[in-house]
């Protein structure tokens, strides 16, 4: 098209149709006109031409013959004068002088005679004769007249002088020749320049002469260049140029109105084009007062119309993706608030939101694109409500002056920006009075909408992101956010080059507030340590519950203040009670620490170890601290292969039993045997079950453990029982974890009906500590397990801290009094003084004593005499694999004889049944 059009210079096909359709008005009548007005004029000029020729011709022929009648009258008169003789010769001289210069007088005859005319025939009449004949070049024209009078003839023969004849002097006719031709062809005399032109024009007129002169006609004709023809070319040039120049002149005007009404019409197509490409700038200038320049106009309000609709879209679908991409009001405000004034036509636009019991303001307006925000304290949005409404709104000073200030208008239109049911802003745009109140609010209320979408979205996204990254209990940071705040910590003293710390915090025996106090005391204990560990902080720290009574500690300040500093402060912080539905609970708390980049370099390494230094701070001791070394890595690492080994072991069955017995102080007998679990490994070796127990309960395997060694040390005992050896009791050792798994007591019965042992021949072992932790789940268990007819033993006794209280509620039949208490009983008199003690207060409360790790001659006898019941120890045995037990009665005599050597017992035993 472009190319199409350019070479014409017209702008579009219509144009050029329009064009050609001029050139062919203007150019094919005028050339009509012009050939038949010229084959008109042509003719005419013609046959006027020829018509005068004609009349020229003729007009000589009668000039011919008027001279040759004058000639003829002349010679008459001549004859007559004759006659009457009256013609002398001085009268004939005169005469000649001054008449015959028209005519020579040849021959003049008088004859008495009459005479013969011409014909032959006598007559006595007048005659005349003319002839002609050719003397030379020239011709020569004679008058033969003869009168008569009866008597005489007198005959005169004149010539006709030829300048007198031919004289064509009064015949205007110029570039023309006339000829005089005789009957025969002959040319008599010929005047004026040959003409030899094709197209000259030829005109015949014929003298009649036969009755008055008895001689053949003469035709005339004359010969005439066309003069015509010169008058018509000229004709023919001038209509050329005049119809050529009209013709230019109609197309240069038909391009001229072409253009100046075709032109708009190109600019309306580009318009529209650039339309089509979005182009929403586009305005038309046509300065005709024309149809165009209406057309121009109403084009322009349409294209801001459709531009606004446009941008209005264009902004809809931008909050759109901010919305989903990012629903931030903050973000929205920025970058979408700016442009509304212009988009709904409105001097100043206002974005009213509630935030935490204030109002805020942001005011954008059409002459500045910066936004002003407005603090509006103690207004609220209810003020501002009624604008909502559908008519105008008078923004009065109550409602909020600086509103009006901001707006610079007191008349406004509001919008409501509701959220689920509830008002949570208010969209206010200052009246524009070119537009209906109606229309203002009918382009804004899609905006209104999508504010009240973004809101909502925002406070979703808050809520989600508070779930995500806070612990709802306490509002402190989670594992999540805690994770990726030390990732940024770690970034930042890498590139500072400082070093932080991180603090690994478990509550002591928090289990035990939750157990006995419920756990909502627990949920409030939590609370209120979080909040006095925060309060303890200081700024760049950063605080977060990991789960439990788990909390961490980045202390991005270890430069400035080293951990052990703040772990004291937290201490200290938890020195005072908290005192929950007005019971007081005294907490404590072990933190292990790890530091940057001593004890690692990452995150995940750094808080590994710091879980490893806490748990040596708790196993060291409540309430403790313990840094990280890199022995506690090593032996972390020692642990996560025994327990890898370990649950090998347990499916391949690779772990045995050793059975120790325990002696009755009174005779020496076997009162019983403990099964102790052993496990030689491949990799790890011989492993102590003080180090593979632990780990067991740590990881969860202690229950498989634990129902194993139930039915192994049954079986083992019912296999006794059946060679008939009566080893009174088998005491498994039961861990704290175990007693809170309901299988164990499925597991204890499992173990009985397997092996068909009565339940006074089990023992259970449970140590102190773990009850004193734990009394009142632990205690339940154990009450059902004495229901059953088993027996509990108290392992480690006194090591425990058990109050009087807790341990006369113990459910136990015996009390172990443990092996710390034994080693120095014998030398150190309080520790006597403790065990005389323990065993003392088990006989009041009915219990049993069984004193372990004896190991000489000086315990026994101490133990003897301060009246313990039954001893265990290498003294007596070793513990011994299941196949050696049959050797047991064997040593029962060593035994008594190793008991006659030492002092008696004080006391018999008061055994339960
Ligand atoms: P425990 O129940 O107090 O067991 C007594 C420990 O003292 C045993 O150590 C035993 O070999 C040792 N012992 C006995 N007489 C003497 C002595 O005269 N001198 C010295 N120095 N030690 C003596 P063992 O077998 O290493 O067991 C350690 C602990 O492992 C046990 O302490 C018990 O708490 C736990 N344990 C062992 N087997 C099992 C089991 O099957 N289940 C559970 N839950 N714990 C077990
Ligand atoms: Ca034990
Ligand atoms: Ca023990």
């Amino acid at each position: 098209m472009a190319s199409h059009t350019s070479f014409t210079g017209l702008g579009t096909r219509v144009a050029v149709r329009t064009f050609l359709m001029f050139c062919a008005c203007a150019v094919v009548p005028s050339l009509l006109v012009t050939t038949l007005g010229y084959r008109i004029v042509s003719a005419s000029f013609h046959e006027q031409a020829d018509n005068r020729l004609h009349d020229a011709t003729k007009a000589y022929g009668l000039l011919l013959f008027e001279r040759l009648r004058q000639a003829d009258e002349l010679l008459y008169e001549l004859a007559g004068a004759a006659l009457k003789d009256e013609l002398g010769a001085n009268q004939l001289t005169r005469f000649e002088s001054s008449r015959l210069r028209i005519v020579d007088i040849t021959t003049m005859t008088d004859d008495a005679n009459p005479v013969t005319d011409v014909s032959g025939a006598t007559d006595a009449k007048d005659s005349l004769v003319l002839s002609t004949q050719k003397i030379g070049q020239e011709p020569e024209v004679s008058l033969t007249i003869k009168r008569s009078d009866g008597v005489r003839t007198v005959s005169i023969v004149g010539a006709l002088q030829n300048d007198y004849l031919w004289d064509n002097d009064a015949i205007l006719l110029s570039q023309a020749q006339l000829c005089v031709h005789l009957q025969d062809g002959g040319i008599l005399h010929c005047s004026g320049e040959p003409v030899t032109d094709d197209s000259a024009l030829t005109s015949n007129w014929s003298l009649f002469l036969p009755p008055r002169y008895h001689a053949a006609p003469w035709s005339i004709r004359a010969t005439q260049a066309n003069t015509a023809l010169g008058t018509l070319a000229s004709l023919r040039r001038t209509t050329l140029v005049v119809t050529i120049a009209s013709i230019l002149i109609a197309l240069l005007l038909s391009v001229v109105q072409i253009r100046r009404s075709h032109y708009p019409l190109t600019q309306l197509t580009q318009a529209a084009r650039r339309m089509g490409k979005r182009r929403f700038d586009t305005r038309l200038t046509i300065s005709s007062k024309d149809e165009y320049a209406k057309l121009g106009r109403a084009f322009n309000t349409m294209t801001r119309s459709l531009s606004r609709q446009f941008l209005l879209l264009r902004t809809l679908a931008r909050i759109d993706r901010l919305i989903l991409e990012e629903p931030s009001m903050a973000l929205l405000v920025k970058r979408v608030l700016p442009s509304l004034p212009r988009l709904l036509e409105s001097p100043a636009v206002a974005l009213v939101l509630q935030t935490n019991e204030e109002l805020t303001a942001y005011v954008a307006r059409i002459r500045s694109p910066a936004i002003q925000v407005f603090r509006l304290q103690g207004k609220t949005l209810s003020a501002l409500e009624r604008a909502c409404g559908d008519a105008d709104f008078e923004l009065a000073a109550a409602d909020c002056m600086e509103m009006s200030e901001a707006l610079a208008c007191r008349r406004v239109l509001g919008l409501r920006i509701d959220v689920g049911t509830r008002l949570a802003g208010v969209l206010l745009l200052s009246r524009n009075e070119r537009l209906t109140n109606a229309t203002q609010r009918r382009q804004a209320r899609p905006l209104a909408r999508r504010f009240a979408i973004a809101l909502g979205s925002e406070e979703r996204r808050v809520t989600l992101l508070r779930q995500a990254y806070y612990d709802a209990l306490t509002g402190l940071p989670n594992r999540q956010l805690f994770k990726d705040r030390l990732e940024q910590d770690l970034a930042r003293a890498r590139q500072t080059g400082t070093s932080l710390a991180l603090l690994y915090i478990d509550l002591d025996r928090f289990k035990n507030v939750n157990d006995s106090l419920g756990h909502s005391v627990g949920d409030q204990l939590l609370c209120e340590v979080g909040k006095r560990f925060s309060a303890s902080l200081s700024g760049s720290d950063t605080l977060a519950r990991l789960g439990g009574d788990e909390f961490v500690v980045i202390a991005a300040s270890h430069d400035l203040e080293p951990a052990h500093v703040l772990v004291e402060r937290l201490q200290a912080s938890l020195a005072e009670p908290v005192v929950i539905q007005g019971s007081q609970c005294f907490i404590r708390a072990s933190f292990g620490v790890t530091v940057y980049p001593r004890d690692g370099e990452d995150a995940e390494s750094l808080l590994r170890h710091a879980d490893t230094a806490m748990y040596r701070a708790k196993s060291s001791g409540r309430g403790g601290m313990a840094y990280f070394e890199e022995a506690m890595n090593r032996e972390v690492q020692y642990r996560l292969h025994v327990e890898q080994r370990l649950r090998i072991a347990l499916r391949e069955r690779t772990l045995r039993l050793a059975y120790q017995p325990k002696i009755n102080l009174l005779d020496g007998s076997i009162h019983g045997v403990e099964a102790l679990a052993r496990w030689q490994d491949v990799e790890l070796g011989y492993v102590s079950p003080t180090v593979f127990i632990p780990i067991a309960e740590e990881c969860g395997l202690i229950e498989e453990l634990g129902a194993w060694a139930l039915l192994e040390a049954c079986t083992v005992f019912a296999k006794c029982l059946s060679e008939g050896l009566n080893l009174q009791h088998v005491s498994v050792n039961a861990s704290m974890r175990q007693l809170h798994d309901a299988r164990f007591l499925e597991d204890v019965g499992h173990a009985l009906r397997v092996s068909g042992i009565p339940p006074g021949s089990l023992e259970i072992e449970v140590t102190e500590s773990m009850l004193a932790d734990n009394p009142t789940e632990a205690a339940a268990t154990l009450n059902r397990l004495r229901d059953l007819g088993i027996r509990v033993a108290i392992d480690d006794f006194g090591t425990g801290y058990s109050s009087m209280a807790a341990l006369s509620a113990l459910p136990a039949d015996v009390l172990k009094i443990d092996r710390s208490f034994v080693d120095g009983c014998d030398a150190n008199p309080t520790t006597a003084s403790v065990v005389e003690a323990i065993i003392s207060m088990a006989h009041v409360l009915g219990k049993v004593t069984v004193a372990e790790g004896v190991e000489t001659r000086e315990q026994l006898a101490t133990l003897r005499r301060l009246g313990c019941d039954f001893v265990q120890g290498y003294l007596f045995a070793q513990p011994l694999p299941g196949d050696a037990l049959a050797q047991l009665p064997l040593q029962v005599a060593a035994w008594t004889e190793l008991l006659s050597n030492c002092h008696p017992r004080q006391s018999p035993a008061r055994l339960r049944a």
